[in-house]
């Protein structure tokens, strides 16, 4: 059987690819090396939907004008499984951030396609969920988006194979070998090697994008990464007002205190890692740094024993000097014109932008591809409810 294109990985970056190869028309296979989507990044993200109000900050604005249009996209589409939420963020007398520069920054991404923002009336600080209010000088709220990503991973991906994607789990990808017509892509499932012929590869392998790029002949350039480790408690609480914006006292980073599933979700941290992908664990100084803003904030402090779990996900950043927090969340497609023009790789980006980026990497590779009659807008394509 010959493709015309297969994707490895069945994160939200492999489901969008597919999603919008399938809706182009294409026969379109995804490899899966574990049992189920979203298994490695693509359920350890902060589960928001959003254009990144702290991206305007280090200049990232087409990045989060682009996301803007994605979330009003999804609330669109997928009502059940992305929904707007106040965001609250306290300005303290010593709060880095200054009030002005708040009020300028959600002007902004107001005007970019955001909701409009409003300050908080000294009256309604008593219903912040246990906010420390003693030197408070202010509170701005705006909205954004939340979603569950497992399940927004799977929709998209049950949308792709509704429209005649194929995926298959446990299978790994071993190698491939491309010339100028085709790719053989050698698998392994189940302990057996099998090998199938595509058009082109798409390689949405998330943290493993180089080791999968290492392992396609002939040898193409691969980008210089650095894997950033992000790590999320789950902790006991009921946030009633939505999603706290907090700004570390250690490092100054943002940190989200978020409802979640009847509890409370903080994270992220921003920590460099080496090593293999799947054996990415939180690590104990990040559950402290975590622990520490959130008990700075709030009257109802948590000790480590209170932490009911915490999880682990990468992040795919250019290597930079740049500290992990100011670097572009920019996401990079990769291709080596010259030694592999038939392979494209998805380096980093957003889980809001997932079905933007697919439908670039479809653009990028239709001239490889064989004519098919398209079947579907991605742009308006409802999504599939999954449990
Ligand atoms: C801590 C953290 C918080 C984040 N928060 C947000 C957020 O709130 N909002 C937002 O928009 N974005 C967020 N992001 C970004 C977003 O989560 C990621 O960009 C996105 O999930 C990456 O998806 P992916 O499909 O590229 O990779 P993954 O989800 O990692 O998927 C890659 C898949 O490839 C498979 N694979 C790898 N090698 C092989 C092989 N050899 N054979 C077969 N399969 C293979 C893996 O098993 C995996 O399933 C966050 C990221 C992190 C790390």
């Amino acid at each position: 059987m010959r493709y015309d294109l297969v994707v490895i990985g069945a994160g939200i970056h492999g489901a969008a690819v597919a999603q919008a190869a399938a809706a182009a028309g294409y026969r379109t296979l995804v490899l899966e090396q574990f049992d189920q989507a979203a298994s490695a990044t693509s359920s350890k993200s902060s589960k928001l939907v959003h254009g990144g109000l702290r991206y305007l900050e280090s200049g990232q604005i087409s990045l989060v004008r682009e996301c803007l249009l994605e979330r009003r996209r999804l609330l669109k589409n997928a009502p059940h499984l992305v929904h707007l939420t106040p965001f609250n963020i306290p300005i303290y007398k010593d709060t880095q951030r200054r009030p002005w520069k708040i009020r300028l920054g959600l002007g902004l991404y107001t005007l970019l396609g955001g909701k409009a923002f409003k300050q908080l009336t000294k009256s309604e600080w008593c219903e912040l969920d246990g906010l420390r209010t003693d030197s408070l000088n202010s509170v701005m709220r705006y909205y954004d988006g939340q979603t569950d990503d497992v399940r927004l991973t799977r929709a998209v991906l049950s949308s792709a194979q509704s429209l005649g994607a194929e995926v298959q789990f446990e299978c790994t990808f071993e190698r491939a070998a491309c010339n100028h017509q085709q790719c053989s892509i050698f698998y392994r499932e189940q302990g057996s090697g099998k090998e199938i012929r595509s058009r082109a590869l798409v390689n949405a392998s998330g943290p493993w994008v180089n080791s999968v790029l290492n392992r396609v002949e002939p040898a193409p350039d691969t980008l210089a990464i650095e894997l950033v480790q992000g790590t999320h408690l789950v902790v006991p609480g009921n946030l009633q007002q939505g999603i706290y914006y907090l700004e570390a006292p250690q490092d100054q980073r943002a940190v989200f205190a978020m409802p979640w599933q009847g509890n409370i979700l903080l994270g992220t941290t921003e920590s460099l890692y080496s090593g293999d992908p799947s054996a990415v664990q939180p690590r104990e100084e990040e559950i402290r740094y975590l622990l520490a803003v959130y008990n700075h904030y709030f009257e109802n402090t948590l000790d480590r024993s209170q932490v009911m779990a915490a999880f682990a996900g990468l992040r795919v950043l250019p290597n930079s000097e740049d500290t992990a927090f100011n670097r572009s969340r920019d996401t990079l497609l990769h291709i080596d014109e010259v030694n592999c023009p038939r392979v494209l790789s998805i380096y980093g980006g957003k889980l809001t932008s997932h079905r933007a980026t697919a439908e670039q990497v479809i653009r990028r590779l239709k001239p490889l591809l064989p004519k098919r009659k398209k079947q579907a807008d991605t742009r308006t394509l409802s999504l599939p409810s999954v449990s």
